[in-house]
């Protein structure tokens, strides 16, 4: 089993979980043209949860994520935001957008861009936030991910590692109540995957709700409060993660388990 792969000290009496529901998808159903690869998707995520969602490849891990924040449309079913309903009337989906931050495992950073307009341009493009405030708020952000020194570099002058904190912080400026991690590691060498796991494990002591797909099981062992698994676009079980290690119910689970750990 790998150990988080971090020293720093978890807080986790920080990591309180509210009473008020952050996410609520119900009876959610997606297809790819024929291909059903979401199939009767219940979940409710609270305010503070930190979950992590895993599963073989192809099971629909990403799917299911990208349609929190309609990168992917539904077709059956409800998924509720902070209290919005998810349709196809752009007033919602802007209104979820601006409370659901994403990162992936490629960054995506815009290439053209310093760091420090990358962490700009939605704030003042889409927020309308004033350029000064922006530019504030986008270095107190560097500041938080440990790299300030780096706002005027070009992504391409980064590591892996410091694009995917750029990353983290761009998303952060937009002020977001939920955020949503889809391998953020995965393309990094080990010594960067620490530092990224660093700046989730904070941002997890500062209460954000997190729903993170990762093959990290220490992090998933030591920060997240339940973990998901998928496979063939199902939940097929779900518990807080010493349940989920240590007695895995479904042979699935068990399969699954015993190839990654
Ligand atoms: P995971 O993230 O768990 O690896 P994905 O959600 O990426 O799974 O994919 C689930 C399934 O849907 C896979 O079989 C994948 O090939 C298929 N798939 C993903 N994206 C598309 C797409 N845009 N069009 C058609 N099939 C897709
Ligand atoms: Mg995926």
């Amino acid at each position: 089993m790998s150990d988080l792969a971090t020293d720093r000290k978890i807080d986790r009496s920080k990591m309180q979980v509210s009473d008020e529901v952050a996410i609520e998808i119900n009876g959610m159903n997606k297809w790819y043209g024929a291909f059903h690869v979401l199939r009767d998707i219940n979940l409710t995520v609270n305010q503070g949860e930190r979950i992590v969602i895993a599963g073989p490849s192809g099971s629909g891990k990403s799917t299911l994520i990208r349609c929190i924040n309609r990168l992917e449309e539904h077709q059956q079913g409800r998924i509720v935001v902070d209290g919005t309903e998810l349709t196809s009337d752009l007033k919602n989906i802007d209104k979820i957008r601006s409370e659901v931050g994403m990162c992936f495992q490629h960054f995506n950073l815009f290439p053209h861009l310093t760091i420090l307009e990358n962490c700009t341009l939605a704030p003042i493009w889409v927020r309308k936030t004033p350029r000064k405030e922006a530019i504030e708020t986008a270095m107190h952000f560097l500041e938080k991910v440990k790299i300030p020194e780096q706002a005027d570099k070009y992504p391409g002058q980064l590591s892996g590692g410091q694009q995917q904190r750029v990353a983290i912080a761009r998303s952060l400026c937009m002020k977001p109540r939920i955020m949503l991690f889809d391998e953020p590691t995965s393309a990094l060498d080990p010594e960067m995957i620490k530092e990224v796991l660093d700046t989730m494990i904070e941002l997890a002591e500062e209460g954000m709700t997190m729903l993170c797909v990762t093959h990290e099981m220490g992090f998933a062992r030591q920060v997240a409060n339940r973990v998901i698994f998928m496979d063939q676009g199902q939940i097929v079980e779900q518990n807080e993660p010493e349940e989920f290690f240590n007695n895995p119910q479904s042979e699935r689970t068990k399969l699954f388990l015993s190839q990654i750990l």
